[in-house]
């Protein structure tokens, strides 16, 4: 621990010498400097799990979607007969207009946050430089599932916006997943 646990309760000096706070800037640049020294430690797990949902979104956009598109009137009476069969029967093998809008919709999703957690998973660093808003201490913070936890006082040093968004979309593309398997399942 980069941090004793009795700093906060030292008196402040009497005579504190002329104290002049860090500019925003400057902070700004003790921090990178000190996250520079944390690691990117890969989450080979997430990227995997990224990519795959990343390669379903594309399959489905790209291989399964255009075979049960909803047709036109013509276009699906031109298919009938050239397979000399009833448009009904056509079009009993097309997903109906909100379904098939609702897939697509879920497919992107699973492309793009897909991409994302594979992205995140591949420059994760777990630990990250900041004053924490609770003890207001500075400490290397560990990643939470909203934000950033603080070693010294164990509260979240930070909520982090990106984190809770990230958190949220991970659970939001796992039930779409769930939703796209079950559809295709019953259909
Ligand atoms: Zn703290």
């Amino acid at each position: 621990m980069r941090l004793s646990a009795t700093s906060a309760a030292a008196p402040a000096p009497a005579m504190a010498p002329a104290f002049r706070a860090a500019t925003a800037r400057e902070q700004r640049e003790l921090r990178s400097r000190g996250n520079a020294k944390v690691a990117i430690t890969p989450r080979w797990g997430r990227v995997v799990l990224g990519l795959i949902m990343a390669g379903i979104g594309i399959g489905l956009l790209a291989g399964y979607l255009p075979g049960v598109a909803p047709l036109s009137e013509q276009v699906a009476a031109k298919l009938a007969a050239e397979a000399g069969t009833t448009i009904a029967k056509i079009n009993g093998a097309r997903m109906a207009n909100e379904l098939y809008i609702a897939a697509s919709i879920a497919a992107g999703a699973l492309l793009g946050f897909g991409l994302l957690i594979a992205a995140f998973g591949a420059v994760f660093r777990s630990e990250v430089e900041t004053d924490c808003r609770s003890c207001e201490r500075t400490v290397f913070a560990l990643r939470g599932s909203f934000g950033l936890r603080c070693p010294a006082c164990k509260n979240y040093a930070k909520v982090n916006w990106l984190s809770v968004a990230f958190t949220t979309t991970f659970w939001l593309t796992s039930v779409s997943m769930v939703v796209v398997l079950v559809v295709l399942i019953a259909t």
